[in-house]
């Protein structure tokens, strides 16, 4: 390997970049999907937790107008404890129960009564329309309390009617609450006896206390004492819940509703449809609500429709996708890294076989020139070859010339490539130096003039003679080569400041604008050049460039296609000599 590759060789080996870029890009895959999952799941559990907030507001609001309703009755019966059944009927059929409070089973009085006063109660309700009016279930009790009204009427609701709530314990101990409390209560769970039918639903009831006189008596005796009855509302849980929510065709959580405090499946009063008892949900959440002074527990899970949020289907799409253009990105790279490994690995093998072929030229090249040169000496001294042998020689001398400006651009441009191309500076006049040039070439063009202009004072440089003349010369056979129809060639030379000016400007062929900025580059030719009229190898202006850098100083070019090109090359003054 050459030592300007060396130079230019990377510290990390180029073949591990694509699986650098590989891990790098898997790992912002997983870190995205990471910071997506994460996202995902608190804003899942943020919208989860609404929703539950929801739902369980929208039950606690339904429970409160139940109640709402019920202190209306009570109030009712606290006014005229004498209310008719037509005038309980029509009380309630103005609710419209079924229509704007679907759930609640109906709205009833029950109505206390003393074992003296038993027979008049009965009495009176059959006089009201029911004949077969009766308490039950029967038997001495030190106190009765029959249903006397319940409305809607309905089937199950008939059933009702008569029943002493009083008499099973679930419901008495909610009535004693609410007696003695003055406040609503609702019952534990309980099977109402509206339940005629074989599919049965858990149940419960809030009760209402209505006291004799209106308003609620301060103490516990008197409580005892004047209370008449109670408003109440018999509830089947899952009518309940589906009156509540049955707007909602698709809702995000589900939810089981239990009875107390704990969750035994002997209280459940309510599944709502789409909960899944046997799935464990990491969104779960289970709450409590107040019902007329009861708790009921609440476990909410997210339904199947909630889980599939866009956030969580995204995932393994961002997964898969990720991976896919990592592996895609790894392919292309290591592709091209191949790719300029073998460009490179190629470069090498022209730059070695430049190299060694420019030096295996270059000794019988020396020897054929020497020898070609002394013949045409002799040739001009002594006269004796004929004017036909005499072109013969001159043509060989001549193409080997050429051959040998070939070899040594060749042998330059692999220096340069191995960083051996250097410099010898010493001071230098310019001046005379591009002087010598001019007159060499002078002599030998024949559509072409050549003017040099210069100043009188020497121009001193710290330069290499034979480099610095080589660059000139370049220049000059360039301007020649590229006016294939002759013209002037003005070769100048001028100080500017602390720095020496020369340009060589020719009005040939000139250069297309766009290819200027890369005419220095090594092996370049411009498009509008025949290569097949005018030969070259476009290594001339690279060594140009490099001998001219290696001296500080910078060499431009300005060009119009058609009209002529400027070649200007601008070196420091030795330090001597600067003003
Ligand atoms: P070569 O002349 O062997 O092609 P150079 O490196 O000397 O290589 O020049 C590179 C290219 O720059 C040339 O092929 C030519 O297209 C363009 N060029 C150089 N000098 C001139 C000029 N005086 N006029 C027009 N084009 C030029």
């Amino acid at each position: 390997m050459s030592r300007a590759v060396q130079r230019r060789a990377p510290r990390v080996p180029t073949s591990a970049i694509p699986y650098a870029v590989l891990a790098g890009s898997l790992l912002l895959t997983l870190v995205t999907a990471f910071s997506v999952a994460t996202t995902a799941d608190a804003t899942e559990q943020l919208r989860f937790e609404h929703e539950v907030q929801q739902t369980q507001s929208t039950i606690e609001a339904r429970i409160e107008t139940y109640i709402s309703m019920l202190r209306g009755l009570a109030g009712l019966f606290a006014a005229d404890d004498a209310i008719s059944r037509a005038q309980f009927r029509a009380y309630v059929e103005q609710l419209s129960l079924p229509q704007r409070y679907p759930g609640t089973q109906g709205l009833g009085f029950s109505a206390r009564v003393a074992p003296e006063d038993l027979d008049e109660l009965v009495a009176s309700v059959r006089a009201q329309g029911q004949p077969d009016f009766q308490v039950w279930p029967a038997g001495p009790r030190d106190e009765y309390h029959a249903i006397v009204y319940l409305e809607p009427l309905d089937r199950r609701n008939q059933t009702a009617i008569g029943y002493d709530m009083f008499s099973e314990p679930t419901r008495r101990a909610a009535m004693e609450l609410a007696r003695d409390t003055g406040q609503p209560a609702a019952s534990a769970k309980v099977t109402l006896v509206q339940e005629i039918d074989a599919d049965k639903q858990a149940g419960f009831l809030i009760y209402m206390p209505v006291y004799r006189g209106g308003r609620t008596p301060d103490t516990l005796e008197e409580r005892r004492e004047q209370l008449i009855g109670f408003a109440y509302s018999p509830f089947r849980a899952d009518d309940l819940f589906v009156g509540i929510f049955g707007t909602r065709t698709d809702p995000l959580v589900a939810f089981e509703v239990y009875d107390g405090l704990e969750p035994a499946p002997e209280h459940l009063l309510h599944r709502s449809p789409g909960f899944r008892p046997d799935v464990q949900s990491t969104l779960s959440i289970t709450t409590t609500l107040a019902v007329a002074g009861r708790p009921w527990t609440l476990h909410y899970q997210p339904r199947v429709t909630f889980e599939s949020s866009i956030a969580s289907r995204m995932l393994p799409i961002l997964v898969i996708s990720g991976t896919l253009i990592s592996l895609v990105l790894f392919w292309l790279i290591r592709s091209q890294v191949q790719a300029r490994a073998s460009a490179e690995a190629a470069i090498r093998v022209r730059d070695d076989f430049f190299s060694v072929a420019s030096h295996e030229l270059k000794t019988p090249l020396t020897v054929l020139l020497g020898n070609t040169q002394l013949l045409l000496r002799r040739i001009s001294r002594e006269q004796h070859l004929s004017e036909r042998d005499q072109r013969v020689v001159q043509t060989i001398a001549y193409q080997s010339e050429r051959l040998n400006r070939l070899v040594n651009a060749l042998l330059d441009h692999s220096r340069i490539q191995s960083g051996r191309l250097v410099i010898e500076p010493a001071p230098l006049d310019l001046v005379a130096a591009v002087r010598r040039v001019v007159d060499e070439i002078r002599p030998s063009l024949r559509q072409h003039t050549l003017s040099l202009t210069a100043p009188d004072a020497p121009l001193i440089v710290n330069g290499d003679e034979l480099r610095l003349a080589q660059v000139f010369q370049n220049l000059i056979d360039n301007a020649i080569k590229y006016s294939p129809n002759g013209g002037p060639i003005a070769v100048t030379l001028e100080r500017r400041g602390d720095r020496a000016v020369i340009e060589v400007a020719d009005c040939g062929l000139g250069i297309p604008a766009d290819e200027l900025p890369s005419l220095f580059q090594q092996f370049y030719r411009a498009g509008n050049i025949d290569p097949r009229k005018i030969s070259g190898m476009g290594i001339g202006l690279y060594v140009i460039r490099e001998i001219v850098t290696q001296h500080g100083g910078s060499v431009d070019v300005e060009s119009h296609e058609g009209q002529g090109s400027t070649f200007r090359v601008i070196l420091p003054l030795a330090g001597d000599v600067r003003p």
